[in-house]
């Protein structure tokens, strides 16, 4: 099916297994398209806003289908914490009808024996109390009667004295719906879960959620780094002398690889220093090495194992290339299409779903499913005058521009929307050096009493620390970067920002890696798009996923400011989806307050124009 051929209708809405009484507008469209699409395996890829409820929709949609005809479910997610919310609505689902659930994570976060740091026990021994085949089937069967959380499971599994990880796969087999991590089925190493199960892959929908990083994820898979450090750790402690002189000499041409700027390597430059050295290939070189190491780690050997296993892994699907600025060998998967069609071909069919899947025709292109795939947009479920999205033109993070006069005037602009709004506020910046400057340029203004500033690396409970000031303080301005886990992995529920900025356009810098993706799509889809799909789309998929840290539910209220004259250009306002609609404000801080304090008419709380540092 052609992306945007119309679907075969379905006059049911919700009913079934739908778990509430009745679907939002949005999602009963939504539910409409997923039970056609998967009825008529046909692959749906959906740009669904937060809050349109499509954990539910995919469940319900899937499960009507596939428990008719014996076949199973695999809902994925990219990191653990958003299995909650498919358990949660599967419990609602077996509430409704019965059904059985595994929710399946890592063996090695699943198990009851590992130490921190090291790897499972039973990987290089079988000797594990909790491998008892009889402990396991029964624990197996326990799993199946009610949706269980992974580490509800584990508890059960503790007390029977099974392994956790062993009981789940055991499970799969007569399960309904696995819940599990995108690497289940979209990676080099492990191995399918369909095959696991014992299930045949053209029975079972699969539901990808949050899968505007599947692309990522998949390339990261396949792609690996060796840094100078690691060489030179492992040189000294391999004990085999050939392996030993082949690192020895990969050690020494590392400083002339890494030297002078970014530039590609041929995959045959190292394959030569390693084969002149030792008389062996990269990969058995890697091997050797890993046969070298008594139990598996993840130090330098390995480390530098897994490099040299992937250097030529993927042959020309690779870009190998040295970065002297971090001082690195690279070996970087550019064709994530190639992995991922050739799943997607094999199901039923598959819901790709995400609330930043804008435009659905580029992700459905870069899993290689444009030909085979309905793409649908559909539009936010909450009130759209409850955001008042504005964008600011005289300010810029274009390179050329950056520079004390630049930091400071976004220090000012930040500081009159924290005055204007009178609530807390999240600013977004495109990198840690920005952030730093402009953190700078406020405290000097103001002291900074009232600013939480992310840093690089941040520990979680520094995270949540600063999640606890935002709601005691409600005038605090939080400083963060765009690609951090501020922007996508922290839940800002409760309205507790009265705004978000996102400064600048956050356009990924040029590089020969980018320049190498653009040439490899443009052989695809043409150089205009191939621009989009690696400049464009990314920059404007990081604004909403900053955006959208602002409105988390149906009552909730804010403002999201866009701080670069880039905003006001036509393309930039294009790339947009289409209810992402902004005003290009003359006069911030009486915009804000028209939409915050609507009663002062646009005045500040004494009734005069407020200024930048008043209130702050
Ligand atoms: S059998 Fe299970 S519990 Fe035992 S070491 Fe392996 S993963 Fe851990």
């Amino acid at each position: 099916m052609e992306a945007h051929e119309p679907l075969i209708g379905c006059p049911d809405g919700a009913g079934g297994l739908f778990p509430f009484a009745s679907a939002r507008e949005g999602q009963r469209q939504f539910l409409e398209d997923a039970r056609s699409c998967v009825r008529n395996r046909v692959n749906l890829v959906a740009h669904a806003p937060t809050g349109m409820g499509k954990t539910a929709v995919a469940l319900t949609a899937a499960l009507e289908t596939t428990l008719q005809e014996e076949g199973l479910v695999i809902f994925m997610t990219s990191r653990q914490s958003q299995h909650n919310a498919a358990i949660e609505t599967a419990r609602r689902i077996w509430r409704v009808q019965k059904i059985a659930v595994v929710d399946l994570i890592s063996r090695e976060d699943m198990c009851l024996c590992r130490r921190k740091g090291e790897v499972c026990p039973c990987l290089s021994s079988d000797d594990c109390y909790f491998l008892d085949e009889k402990r396991i089937s029964d624990a197996a069967m326990r799993l199946l009667d009610y949706p269980l959380h992974a580490t509800e499971a584990q508890r059960m599994c503790l007390r029977a004295g099974a392994c956790p990880w062993r009981s789940a796969l055991r499970a799969l087999a007569e399960s309904d719906v696995v819940v599990c991590d995108y690497n289940h089925l979209f990676s080099p190493t492990d191995g399918s879960i369909i095959d696991r199960a014992g299930r045949e892959m053209d029975r079972c929908v699969l539901i990808v959620d949050e899968a505007h990083g599947l692309p990522t994820r998949m390339v990261e898979a396949c792609s690996s780094s060796l840094s100078r450090a690691a060489l030179l750790s492992a040189s000294r402690s391999i004990k085999d002398r050939a392996a030993r002189r082949a690192l020895q000499a990969m050690l020494r041409q590392f400083d002339v690889l890494c030297f002078g700027p970014q530039r590609e390597i041929s995959a045959e430059e190292l394959e030569t220093i390693v084969t002149d050295e030792c008389g062996l290939s990269c990969q058995e070189l890697a091997e050797l090495i890993s046969s070298s190491l008594k139990k598996k780690t993840r130090g330098p050997l390995e480390k530098v194992a897994m490099f040299l296993r992937a250097w030529n892994a993927n042959g020309s699907s690779s870009f190998r290339y040295a970065d002297p600025s971090t001082g690195e060998l690279h070996c970087r998967f550019m064709e994530p299409w190639l992995m991922a069609a050739p799943v997607f071909e094999k199901m039923r069919s598959s819901i790709v779903m995400s609330g930043t899947l804008h435009p659905p025709e580029m992700f459905a292109d870069l899993l290689g499913i444009g030909d085979m795939s309905a793409c649908r947009r559909y539009r936010s479920p909450f009130d759209p005058s409850n955001r008042n999205i504005l964008a600011v033109k005289d300010v810029t993070s274009r390179y050329e521009q950056r520079g004390k006069e630049m930091y400071t005037r976004m220090a000012l602009r930040l500081m009159e929307i924290s005055d204007a709004v009178e609530g807390n506020v999240a600013a977004f910046f495109p990198s840690y050096e920005m952030l730093g400057s402009v953190e700078a340029e406020m405290r000097r203004l103001t002291g900074g009493s009232r600013l939480l500033v992310e840093r690089r690396g941040m520990a979680r409970s520094e995270r949540d620390a600063m999640l606890v000031s935002l709601r005691r303080d409600e005038r605090s301005v939080l400083l963060a970067n765009i690609s951090g886990s501020f922007a996508e992995g922290v839940d800002f529920h409760d309205n507790v920002l009265s705004a978000v900025v996102v400064v600048g356009w956050p356009l990924s810098p040029p590089s020969i890696v980018t320049e190498e993706m653009v040439r490899r799509l443009s052989a695809r889809y043409g150089h205009e798009r191939a621009q989009c799909y690696v400049r464009t789309y990314p920059a404007v998929a990081k604004v909403l996923q900053a955006a959208g840290r602002a409105i988390r539910g149906e009552n909730d209220r804010a403002s999201i400011v866009l701080m670069d004259e880039r905003y006001a250009s036509m393309a930039v306002r294009g790339a947009f989806p289409e209810d992402f609609c902004y005003k290009v404000s003359e006069d911030i801080a009486s915009d804000l307050r028209a939409f915050h304090h609507p009663e002062s008419g646009g005045k500040g709380p004494d009734g005069k124009e407020g200024d930048a540092e008043k209130g702050y």
